[in-house]
């Protein structure tokens, strides 16, 4: 199989979520596993957007094949939107999604309005630059406490209104038919005819690397 995109991420549930969806269509989905050691990409972006971007172009360049990331987080509308692109570290490096929970419930302390939601976007890029854009949201509200055990990140403070639940009390199926995440890749998958027929356009693009040494390519071998 030729169609080959690369998800630019190391997490395992991304990868299954995905492959589900494009099942029935001619793509082979890899991960980042399936290469071997990259030096990662920078995620200095001030937008979901530019993250997305970042990353998907940086793997697609290093491995010469499409590549697909996304970049997600939660933004709340009493804290201006916070965390936003600082999620996964709102509590300082390396936070853990606990530490994040609770500093997240001190900052809501008190406030009334809780209105919050959960944003994605995937970016498809070539190795040469241009890129496709998809975007997911879901909106919720943040919980007074934690409620739930299932899911990562902010899944246990974060209450959707058509479960009566967070997202911590439901299952992984169910949080993905309605999530920001679930949402944009459904668009990926169901605009997978187009984006196909727009990645053989721009991968003929991409030229295959020559030597710019005119040493190299002035060699005698016959001496
Ligand atoms: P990532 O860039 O998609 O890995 O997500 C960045 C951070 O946003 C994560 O570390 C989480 O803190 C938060 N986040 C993104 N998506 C979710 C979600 O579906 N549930 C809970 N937290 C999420």
């Amino acid at each position: 199989m030729d169609n080959i995109i690369v998800l630019a991420t190391s997490n395992q549930n991304k990868v299954k979520e995905l492959q589900a969806l494009v099942s029935g269509f001619p793509v082979d989905v890899r991960c980042l596993k399936d290469f071997g050691p990259m030096p990662e990409a920078i995620e200095d972006g001030a937008t979901f957007d530019e993250n997305a971007y970042k990353k998907a172009v940086h793997y697609a360049k290093i491995l010469g094949l499409p590549a697909l990331a996304d970049d997600s987080g939660l933004v709340v509308d009493a804290l201006n939107g916070a965390p936003g692109v600082y999620s996964a570290r709102y509590s300082g490096e390396n936070a853990a999604d606990w530490d994040n929970c609770e500093k997240l419930l001190r900052e809501m302390a008190g406030k009334s309005n809780r209105a919050a939601r959960f944003e994605c976007v995937l970016s498809l890029a070539v190795p040469h630059g241009p890129a496709l854009t998809w975007e997911g949201r879901c909106e919720g509200r943040i919980t007074e406490q934690r409620q739930g055990a299932a899911g990562f990140g902010y899944d246990p403070v974060f209450f959707y209104e058509d479960f009566g639940k967070t997202f911590a009390e439901v299952s992984m199926e169910e949080k993905s038919r309605v999530s920001h995440r679930g949402k944009a890749m459904q668009e990926f998958a169901t605009e997978l005819d187009k984006v196909l027929a727009w990645l053989k356009l721009r991968m003929s693009e991409v030229k295959p690397a020559k030597p710019d040494h005119a040493e190299f390519e002035h060699n005698d071998w016959s001496a």
